[in-house]
């Protein structure tokens, strides 16, 4: 019998502004941005007590900045971004503003400024933990991971959300680059216990969540290689009404972005011949 108070296995609500512990160093605040590309909103997470590294302060708006500041203070030492799409950084200005910290990211680009550059498996060395990035160019070029060794957590930006898949939208976004990054991702070192992505909940299965990612992907690979086969020679837009027929229509050039970078990476492979989102494609 179930204990109906017993709700462990249940996610709690999200909760906009309002600080969530979800591990002994780990707090999440979500930003009141919800919406079509961001789920129930961006999340900003606060790892550490005494000295604090806010991931992804999300969008300039004042009531989220000031309830990270709140959660922080002055114990905020670093501002890192995981990429700069923009939900994810213009809340760094804001931040800085209120608490001094240091800002990194993989580089300055978008509008973002920085203080430091972060790149492959560079190290920010708190008293109490140590977190490193991870380079994972994907979903955009200048995507970074990062692995809370001490709780084998792994904060995934974007390259893994809860809740749906990712937008791959070529040229900054690089299918081939993706699908390697999620394989590097499963094979780390400690093993992962928990993935805390970009947007929505704590992932509590992180090898099952990649598998399906993969999966996934590979299927709708397969999916577009047998439509070419079929059509002989075929355009993206008619790939897209073909496979995303249960898709509402304002996401399509989304799917359009997809199915795009999935045939730049066959191309590459030497399977497809074609050229632009709007062109004709064929398999070779
Ligand atoms: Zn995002």
């Amino acid at each position: 019998m179930t204990d109906p108070t017993d709700d462990n296995d249940v996610p709690k609500p999200i909760v906009h502004g309002v600080a969530s512990a979800l591990s002994p160093l780990v707090r999440r605040i979500v930003a009141n941005n919800p919406g079509m590309m961001t789920g129930p909103g961006t999340n900003t997470y606060l790892v550490g007590i005494d000295e604090i590294v806010v991931i992804d302060p999300g969008p300039a708006d004042a009531a989220h900045l000031d309830a990270i500041a709140g959660c922080g203070g002055d114990r905020i030492r670093w501002i890192v971004c995981t990429h700069t799409h923009v939900d994810h950084f213009p809340g760094v200005t804001g931040l800085k503003e209120r608490t001094g910290a240091e800002v990194l990211a993989f580089d300055a680009r978008d509008g973002l400024e920085i203080d430091r550059s972060l790149g492959d498996g560079d190290l920010i060395e708190a008293t109490e933990f140590v977190l490193r990035a991870v380079h994972t160019p994907g979903h955009a070029s200048n995507h970074l991971c990062f692995v809370l060794e001490q709780e084998r957590m792994l904060f995934s930006g974007d390259h893994i959300m809860e809740g749906s898949t990712v937008v791959i939208r070529p040229p900054d976004g690089d299918m081939a680059a993706y699908l390697e990054q999620l394989e590097r991702l499963k094979g780390l070192r400690p093993r992962l216990r928990s993935i805390a992505p970009g947007h929505g909940h704590l992932i509590e299965q992180p090898a099952a969540k990649i598998d399906e990612y993969l999966q996934h992907r590979a299927m709708r690979e397969e999916q577009i290689v047998e439509a070419l086969r079929t059509a002989g020679t075929t355009t993206i837009d008619a790939i897209v009404k073909l496979l995303y027929t249960d898709t509402p229509d304002d996401l399509l050039p989304m799917a359009a972005s997809t199915v795009w970078a999935h045939l730049r990476k066959l191309k590459d492979e030497g399977r497809v011949s074609g050229h632009e989102l709007e062109g004709d494609w064929a398999v070779v």
